[in-house]
């Protein structure tokens, strides 16, 4: 547990939360400030900053709760599809360094745009490619 972390005070009780799922390893609960319909989070219990020093097997717990809150909301309100947000990092715009998945639910009128709008760039990618690939 990490001193000051928000995500850590819920896990812990200290911190008021609406939970809609958990278990040994995860905890869900709405976002609090839940710009849209059904926003929720989806939280490893332990303390890790995130998607570079989160253990791979957590990572997969969380994944499958990510699954499971998504089919459960398609089932109960009717969603027709999800989308996943993820920070890592300050230069990400991550703003609390616990890590945690963003699954917001969509619908059909929703009139929500979760992809950005950015201007096409001109960048080399056999150069890129040749630097990164594994
Ligand atoms: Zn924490």
């Amino acid at each position: 547990m990490a001193k000051n972390c928000v995500f850590c005070g819920i896990v812990s009780g200290d911190l008021p939360a609406r939970v809609v799922y958990q278990d040994d390893n995860v905890i869900s609960f709405l976002s609090k400030d839940a710009e849209s319909f059904g926003h929720t989070l989806i939280v490893p219990k332990e303390h890790f900053p995130d998607l570079y020093s989160i253990p791979e097997k957590l990572l997969g717990a969380i994944l499958a709760v990510v699954k499971k809150i998504s089919i459960h909301y398609k089932n109960i309100l009717g969603a027709s599809g999800v989308n996943l947000l993820h920070a890592s990092g300050k230069s990400a715009q991550q703003s609390v360094f616990h890590f945690h998945i963003h699954l917001i639910p969509r619908f059909d009128d929703d009139n929500l745009d979760l992809w950005p709008h950015l201007e096409p760039k001109e960048w080399n990618k056999d150069e890129f490619l040749q630097k990164v690939k594994l």
